[in-house]
């Protein structure tokens, strides 16, 4: 680090004030974790600077024995973890990965039908605005407006009437368990391939907090960098029957190199997920969120579906009258890091959204459990209360932060590194 400070002492300070910020606030935003001290190694090595075009032992370079090795090592490590008969480790990012997963199983034009964006599911289930809804005919399925919940009727009735070529379940901001045995049955009575995007809850797969979804799917997608604490990235888990349509959809259809030290760190993390440890570490971020769903509750935010079963909640904030604009923006100057989130059949447009997401990985990794989490939902209740622009309410926040700062300080993460 002292050879990088020399060099560019802008991005050096860069480094040092993230790690800072990460360490002096609360990391609430569902999708994010703190990765293994490991992993960081992994992605900062010299196997970021090699051309690995290919596949192990069919590269187009060179000099590929290493990152064959790495790789191998990632792609058993995957099968043994989630007993998938195939794995490709080398999507970028989960876009990524269902980009590839998309080219692997459908043609342009072919009809999808998948979570709508506004009830939980992601950008690239569909959205108009990405290749799923530029190059892809979507049809959207919703929660019901009672339960808050899949309304697996209408998925079936759209199935039903659409004939997709692809249904997709699996979500970025759905705190509750998904049916995977209900999307299967309705994908096999419709012919339809079931593509399961796992991004958000793969870790919890890992952890056996949550059933898997591989059993059920034709491909898996995921991330990396989530619950499962990997480096940024995606991988694709599939039946051995597509594993060479998976394989050529990612490169050479979709991708150039895979990115080796990134590769090197998915195995690292997919070692360190198959330990013990990692189960316990799973239960606790499910309990985690939990206890967070209901201190949010006790402080007047209602949790959409009534609570959650994975490792996020969706809290309403109608009820106290601030939306989920001013409620991430107000939680910022507390040092509470979060998003703001539609809820489903939300009145507000999504750039000031009535509600917020919140998920308990980040903290979970720093020891913090129930108790803490109740604590977290208190300094929420009195953050999202306080308008800014008023002298009390902002001596309020700098209050709140100082209680998060403390509380932060209990739990240090990356203890004794130092960027
Ligand atoms: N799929 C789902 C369900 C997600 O929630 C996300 C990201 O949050 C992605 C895909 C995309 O992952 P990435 O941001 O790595 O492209």
């Amino acid at each position: 680090f002292a050879a990088l400070e020399r060099a560019d002492p802008e991005i050096a300070h860069v480094l040092l004030a993230e790690v800072d910020r990460q360490r002096a606030g609360l990391q609430l935003i569902a999708s994010e974790n703190y990765t293994w001290p490991e992993v960081l190694a992994a992605l900062g090595s010299t196997l970021a600077n090699k051309y690995a075009e290919g596949y192990p032992g069919r590269r187009y370079y060179g000099g590929c024995a290493e990152a064959d090795h790495a790789e191998e090592l990632a792609v058993q490590r995957a099968r043994d973890l989630f007993g998938a008969d195939h794995a490709n480790v080398q999507p970028h990012s989960g876009t990524a990965a269902n980009l590839a997963a998309y080219a692997a199983l459908a043609e342009p034009g072919d009809t999808v039908l998948a979570m709508e964006l506004p009830h939980g599911g992601h950008l690239t289930h569909g959205s108009r605005v990405n290749f799923s809804g530029k190059w892809f005919h979507p049809v959207g399925y919703r929660v019901t407006p009672n339960t808050e919940e899949i309304d697996y009727d209408e998925v079936r009735d759209l199935a039903l009437a659409h004939h997709p070529k692809l249904i997709i379940c699996g979500a970025t901001a759905y705190p509750r368990a998904i049916d995977f045995a209900t999307f299967r049955a309705i994908a096999d009575e419709v012919g339809a391939y079931l593509l399961v995007d796992a991004a958000h809850f793969i870790g919890l797969v890992a952890g056996r907090a949550v059933p898997s979804p591989v059993p059920y799917a034709d491909v898996v997608t995921c991330t990396t960098h989530k619950v499962l604490r990997g480096p940024r990235g995606g991988m694709i888990l599939c039946r051995a029957e597509l594993a060479e349509r998976v394989d050529r959809a990612v490169f050479p259809f979709s991708q150039g190199s895979p990115m080796m030290h990134a590769i090197a760190g998915k195995a690292v993390a997919l070692r360190l997920a198959a330990l013990p440890d990692f189960q316990g570490y799973a239960r606790q971020v499910v309990r985690n969120a939990q206890a967070l769903a209901a201190g949010l509750a006790a402080e007047g935010m209602r949790p959409v579906s009534g609570g959650t079963d994975t490792h996020l909640a969706l809290v309403d904030l109608t009820g106290l009258g601030v939306t989920g604009r001013d409620a991430e923006a107000r939680c910022d100057l507390a040092r509470i890091s979060l998003n703001k989130n539609a809820i489903p059949y939300d009145p507000q447009r999504p750039a000031v959204a009535s509600g917020i997401r919140v998920g308990s990985p980040s903290v979970t990794t720093q020891g913090m459990r129930e108790g803490e989490m109740r604590q977290i939902a208190g300094l929420i209740g009195v953050a999202v209360r306080c308008d800014p622009g008023t002298a009390p309410g902002a001596a309020r926040l700098a209050g709140v932060a100082d209680e998060v700062g403390a509380l932060v300080g209990r739990f240090p993460a990356y203890a004794g590194q130092e960027a």
